[in-house]
């Protein structure tokens, strides 16, 4: 099962070779910041994406754990990636709005949810998380 998908110019274009189930909002303030609404990321392994036109991504080193990335031509949001070793070392979280064909994969979970403006709401029932239950789920524990 392929997907494609591709920055708003077409300089950078990826293929996943995964299927893609679902995909989760974060309302946190960097990700709010970085789309200007809320990222809607799809978790795909390292192995299996590969992109077109990779001389066009900048990436920008948003936290110690973390990289986003741009289109460095039209300025599309692409990927947040993990940066930290562990578990989730080197995995993408790509944009949904990217994909070529972007239906037909549910919203499920919600995270950095009491980060979310006030003003809207998702419709749906999600596995909704606040921004203290992620970090206690996933950040890595402290070096001695
Ligand atoms: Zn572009
Ligand atoms: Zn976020």
């Amino acid at each position: 099962m392929t997907h494609t998908g591709q920055c708003l110019c077409g300089a950078v274009k990826y293929t996943v070779t995964a299927e893609l189930k679902e995909t989760g909002a974060c309302h946190c303030s960097m990700c709010r910041r970085w789309t200007g609404g809320v990222y809607l990321g799809l978790e795909v392994a390292p192995e299996a994406i590969a992109f077109e036109g990779a001389e066009n991504i900048t990436t920008f080193a948003s936290s110690a754990w973390a990289e986003r990335a741009f289109c460095s031509k039209c300025g599309s949001n692409l990927y947040y990636r993990v940066t930290a070793p562990g578990l989730h070392s080197g995995t993408y979280h790509i944009g949904l709005g990217t994909l070529d064909q972007p239906n037909g994969i549910p919203l499920t979970g919600e995270i950095f949810i009491d980060e979310k403006p006030d003003g809207y709401a998702f419709a749906g029932d999600t596995h909704k998380m606040t921004g203290a239950e992620v970090f206690a789920q996933f950040a890595p524990p402290e070096n001695p």
